[in-house]
């Protein structure tokens, strides 16, 4: 068997591991990333629609290699049809980017292998070596040969079903109501706004949503996600996604160019995502937004946080769960308030009824929102119907 030694290995080249990679590898460190897949962001598992402000944040300038298209505003769709729809003037900098997430992910990967990280292919972790009590390294199959990775610290960033974790001991079992399976198409021949996403609540998607993100060209990825708790007694999100599509006249003509599964957490967070010589990023630490489904900038920005903690570990050659614990201080304090109430109102909104959904959306479109997130939202929900929000009042 062969056996190689670096400072940190990465296990996942998602956007989450390459953030790490590259943050570690321009603290110096030697680092290894290793991906099970044999390309970079293929398959495609991602509606491909971000923010724009976040770019900024993980020092990542925008690309037109990877943008496929614009958006100047959001439309969201009451269960009986009422929109909101804000356009550009409203949406300020919050409206986005739908991404070729393919190309993105390939971007992230390349700048980590600039700044260093060795980057292997179709290289999958198939466990934890631990000596001692303590996590060692990774056992992992390359191209069909077994290899061991001996490294000072391992970085999980394996995704929404990761392992890497579990292997070293961590607690990463999620609750059926708190995972959402989606399906998407990829559609051609269709006739959307091409420059707003779309968002339809309520009973198409029972405690999750329909999507529609344009992608130019009279394409778009329209999707949906579903609670697990929802999906029982035969329900199956390929069932309503269909359904959808044959109701909607912009849609029923479609071409669907490509199918996508996959799930998304839509908790707070893992309660703890570090270990002695172990730190998790991204989706494998549940970092998912729970209303939204939107993960990408958080496993970025995680990505760059637990580099840089690395790199500053490596300096008195401590990785212990002890002197990593500026990680957890760092993700927790930009993402978990938001993590937090976006879960409780998740849970909430997952019980609300066609009608209830409707008055807020109705709500919504009578009020002077300025950007379209969240948090505006449900600051609007707040004043006109406290009772739906007075479990988590205080985080709005
Ligand atoms: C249907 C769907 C739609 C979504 N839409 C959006 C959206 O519109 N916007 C948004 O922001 N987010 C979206 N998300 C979520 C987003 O895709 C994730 O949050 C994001 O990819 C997280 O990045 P990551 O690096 O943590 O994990 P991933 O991108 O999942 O990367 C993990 C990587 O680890 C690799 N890996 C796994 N196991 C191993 C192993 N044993 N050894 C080596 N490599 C391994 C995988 O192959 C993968 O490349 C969506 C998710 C789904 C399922």
């Amino acid at each position: 068997m062969q056996k190689f030694e670096c400072d940190i290995v990465v296990v996942g080249g998602g956007p989450g591991g390459s953030m790490a990679a590259k943050y570690a590898a321009l603290g110096g460190l030697d680092v290894i990333m290793i991906e099970k897949r044999a390309e970079i962001g293929a398959p495609l598992r991602c509606a491909e629609g971000v923010s724009k402000k976040w770019l900024e944040e993980i020092g990542v300038e925008p690309d037109p290699a990877w943008i496929s298209a614009e958006m100047d505003g959001a439309i969201i769709v009451s269960p009986s049809g009422h929109t909101f729809k804000l356009d550009e003037s409203h949406a300020g900098n919050e409206v986005g980017y739908v991404l070729e997430r393919h190309l993105f992910d390939k971007a992230l990967t390349e700048q980590a292998g600039k700044a260093g990280a060795k980057i292997w292919m179709r290289t999958a972790a198939t466990g934890a070596i631990i000596e001692d009590g303590k996590l060692v390294g990774v056992r992992a199959n390359r191209m069909g040969d077994e290899i061991e990775i001996r490294a000072n610290c391992v970085v999980a960033a394996d995704g929404f079903e990761s392992q890497m974790a579990r292997w070293a001991g961590l607690d990463t079992s999620l609750d059926l109501k708190d995972l959402d399976t989606c399906i998407q198409y990829r559609m051609a021949n269709i006739d959307v706004e091409p420059n707003y996403c779309e968002f339809v609540i309520g009973s198409a998607a029972p405690g999750g949503y329909v999507w529609i993100f344009p992608k130019g060209d009279r394409k778009a990825n329209v999707g949906i996600g579903i609670q697990g708790t929802k999906c029982n007694l035969g329900a199956d999100p390929k069932v309503y996604l269909d359904k959808f599509i044959e109701n909607d006249p912009r849609l029923k003509d479609g071409t669907v160019l490509e199918i996508v599964g996959g799930g998304v957490s839509t908790c707070p967070g893992m309660e703890e995502t570090t270990a002695d010589n172990l730190v998790v990023v991204g989706d494998a630490a549940r970092m998912i937004d729970p209303i939204t489904g939107g993960g990408i900038c958080h496993a970025c920005r995680a990505g760059m946080y637990a580099g840089k903690v690395l790199a500053e570990c490596a300096k008195s050659g401590d990785f212990s769960k002890d002197a990593l614990q500026p990680y957890e201080e760092m993700w927790r304090d930009r993402m978990e308030d938001k993590l937090w109430r976006n879960w409780m109102a998740k849970e909430k909104f997952a019980t609300l009824s066609d009608e209830v959904l409707d008055n807020l959306v109705l709500a919504i479109k009578d009020s002077d929102i300025k950007e379209v997130n969240v948090y505006n939202l449900l600051k609007v929900i707040k004043d006109k119907y406290p009772e739906i929000v007075d479990e988590f009042e205080s985080m709005i």
